[in-house]
């Protein structure tokens, strides 16, 4: 009761014109995108936030809505008409002042199966992802027009992921090498080699910044991306361990795909019904094909590409994995640990610009390759 009370007393001093308390943030931009299986609303502020979601069931003339709300934020009457969405999912979206120090997003909804909060920064966004099943097809109109599946699209786009950064050094090797700056040197050098071979590249981060797994995996997606490769290198115990070693999903493991669900919907994996691990296990299955063929093409050019050069090179082969990082994404995904940091040698080769270069042209032709009979498989297809 008290925050409708409250809701009640910040409209009737907004209708009477109280002016906006000094020391808030505002909303910058209010933005939707229409998916084929959930919608996804993004709401720009100038200042990060710790929103909640809730959930409110359907009542005498009022929809199932969700709602949260953003502490610190003024919006005052900006939003004053609902935005529309309307895409079978989601019927609008709202914005008020709730308090005079607060303002409350509310989500009408036509649909619910689940939702997914995600707080991105630099700028600052707070997005949810609500998904369920459309009572209708979105229309085109509506925010970005829908994107054939990963298997069905030409490879153009690839999002190189350089692990770790910020706050988060990842292994550290012999001689203080930090595999934060080891993955953002080869990255830089990779888009280089990507980008002459006419693709277009996103990174997840240019900078020595902190990065959780949802906001690599969101960049990624938000970036229409149709491959995705995390780059790593490797630290073990055992000093003498050396050698390139290329992850990819493995998707008849049952327990990773419940996993996923279960990130998604943020509920427990007992908890979760057929549907949702039916849906799960296809959504993973149908890219893992792919990332075991873009594993295997990457690590072999990588391979031989280096061994030609430095003879000792490891091939510790292409593995299955269970990485986070692979989990959430809806296109091919692989990650190369492209060497062990630990090791004395190795380490003095991660450290060389030469051997960094080298990786990258490697890991470049190894997706050049991949794109050749992935297009061509395609051309075949649509002829
Ligand atoms: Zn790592």
């Amino acid at each position: 009761m008290r925050g409708a009370a409250l809701a009640l007393i910040a409209a009737a001093l907004l209708s009477l014109g109280v002016e906006r308390p000094d020391g808030l943030g505002d909303v910058a931009e209010v933005r939707h995108w229409s998916y084929d299986d959930y919608t996804r609303v993004v709401v720009e502020l100038d200042r990060s936030v710790a929103p909640e979601v809730h959930r409110l069931p359907a009542g005498p003339g009022r929809r199932e809505r969700l709602y949260l709300d953003l502490g610190g934020i003024w919006v005052g009457r900006r939003f004053e008409e609902p935005i529309p969405v309307d895409d079978g999912l989601l019927h609008a979206i709202r914005l008020g002042q709730n308090t005079l120090q607060r303002t409350r997003v509310v989500i009408d909804l036509e649909r619910y199966d689940r939702h997914r909060l995600l707080l991105l920064s630099s700028p600052p966004r707070v997005v949810v992802d609500v998904f369920g099943a459309r009572t209708r097809r979105a229309s085109l109109a509506v925010g970005d027009p829908f994107r054939p599946p990963s298997e069905l699209r030409p490879v153009r786009t690839v999002v190189i992921d350089p692990g770790h950064g910020g706050r988060d050094p990842g292994a550290i090797g012999v001689g203080g090498l930090r595999e934060k700056d080891v993955t953002l040197r080869l990255s830089r050098a990779l888009r280089d080699r990507l980008e002459e071979r006419g693709f277009r590249v996103v990174t997840t981060r240019d900078d020595d910044r902190t990065l959780s797994l949802e906001e690599r995996t969101a960049i990624a997606e938000g970036a229409g991306g149709d491959v995705f490769v995390s780059l790593h290198a490797n630290a073990a115990r055992r000093r003498s361990a050396h050698g390139i070693e290329t992850y990819y999903l493995d998707s008849t493991h049952e327990r990773h795909t419940l996993r996923l669900a279960a990130l998604e919907s943020g509920v427990e994996s007992k908890h979760l019904d057929e549907l949702q691990r039916t849906l799960a296990s296809l959504r993973v299955s149908a890219a893992s094909d792919q990332s075991a063929s873009l594993a295997s093409e990457v690590h072999r050019a990588l391979v031989t590409g280096l061994r030609a050069q430095w003879r000792d090179v490891a091939d510790l082969g292409v593995k299955q994995g269970p990485f986070y990082v692979l989990f959430l994404s809806s296109m091919p995904a692989i990650l190369v640990e492209a060497g062990f940091l630990t090791n004395g040698p190795e380490a003095r080769r991660l450290g060389n610009r030469e051997y960094i270069e080298r990786t990258a042209e490697r890991i470049a032709e190894g997706i050049a390759r991949y794109r050749t009979r992935h297009d061509s498989r395609l051309a075949g297809e649509a002829s």
